[in-house]
């Protein structure tokens, strides 16, 4: 196993091993959990992060010990040298991974194969092209399915990502399991989070412990099989018995798994974050623009990591606005 580099590792002995890139702050869809409905401000052209410099960044990470980058966005595939972006890092030796809400996937399906990258992580709220367009306030919910089937078809393993609201999705959760009767994806269900913006309410949140509840009342003990976690996971992973896929639950709100998180994110415009949940941002594409070290900005960005969910270490703290409001929406930090 490749050695972990110093600077990767925090004070509490967790190893990051992982990064997560945004490379757009930019989205074909409007998702009303995801950004404020008057729209985000968008960071000018020139402070968004080039290929090259995005290369340069990932490069410096892999060398210390990272050895998976997750690309994300806004809607990474909306970006123009999406492709290139895609061909750059698959030179890197890292294991290569995508979240998309899968919009203009068909086009980059040959890129994605040609890159070696299986994992493909899509967003997908509602099975109703109603409901879909309500929450995305676009009407592209065939297209996403058809992608999703594509995926599937040329045998990349797929996840759909499903954030439940409450009074609002919360009663698909049952069709998302049945999807995976005959479909081999896993459905996980996360729980909706607080940003800037997004008008989170914790009643508006369908926690682990309903999501449960509403399977167990479905299926029998029996038939409910719990999967073994893999390492640094951030979901429970559950399965019907027979069928081809599996579920998942991500419950960062109510059961956080800040213990075992490798997770490092990069924003389009070249901060980095150490927590999804923390203000805190070091900005790396300025020093590295100025042709100073980016190794000392990420060390100190690492050791400043907190225990729990960016210092929001009660549902209290996650509740109080002030807290997480001064947080990026989440349209500009990439999930
Ligand atoms: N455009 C891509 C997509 O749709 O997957 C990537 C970016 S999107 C911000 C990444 C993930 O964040 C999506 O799965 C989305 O559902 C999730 N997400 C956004 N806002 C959220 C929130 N408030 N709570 C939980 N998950 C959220």
């Amino acid at each position: 196993m490749k050695k972990v580099n110093p600077i990767l590792i925090d004070t509490y002995k967790r190893e990051h091993t992982y990064l997560r890139i945004s490379l757009t702050e930019r989205c074909n869809l409007r998702c009303t959990y995801c950004m404020p409905a008057e729209g985000i401000q968008l960071s000018p052209k020139s402070h968004i992060m080039s290929f090259d410099e995005i290369y340069t960044i990932a490069k410096t990470f892999v060398d210390h010990g990272v050895t998976k980058i997750r690309l994300t966005g806004g809607e990474p595939l909306v970006r123009k040298d999406a492709h290139i972006i895609l061909e750059k890092l698959a030179t890197l030796p890292v294991e290569l991974a995508l979240t998309t809400n899968a919009v203009n996937l068909e086009r980059h399906i040959e890129t994605l194969k040609n890159c070696h990258i299986k994992n493909i992580n899509v967003s997908l709220d509602s099975l109703n092209a109603e409901k879909f367009k309500e929450i995305t306030r676009r009407d592209y919910f065939d297209k996403v399915y058809n992608n999703i089937l594509s995926l599937v078809a040329e045998g990349f393993n797929v996840k759909i990502n499903a954030v439940l609201i409450k009074g609002f999705n919360d009663n698909e959760i049952i069709d998302f399991i049945e999807l995976t009767k005959t479909l081999p994806v896993t459905v996980r269900f996360i729980e909706f989070m607080p940003f800037d913006g997004n008008k989170w309410d914790i009643k508006k949140m369908v926690s682990l412990k309903e999501i449960l509840g509403i399977t167990t009342n479905s299926f029998s003990k029996e038939k409910l099989i719990r999967l073994e976690d893999a390492k640094n996971d951030t979901s429970k992973n559950y399965k019907i018995k027979g069928y081809k896929g599996s579920f998942a639950i991500i419950s960062s709100v109510t059961n956080p798994f800040c213990d075992s998180c490798n997770r490092l994110r990069l924003t389009a415009n070249g901060h980095l974050k150490n927590c999804l949940f923390s203000a805190e941002e070091s900005d790396l594409l300025t020093a590295l623009r100025a042709g100073k070290s980016i190794e000392t900005i990420i060390e100190k960005a690492i050791r400043l990591k907190a225990k729990m969910r960016g210092g929001m270490d009660t549902l209290e703290k996650l509740k109080t606005p002030d807290l997480h409001s001064k947080n990026r929406s989440m349209i500009t930090i990439g999930g």
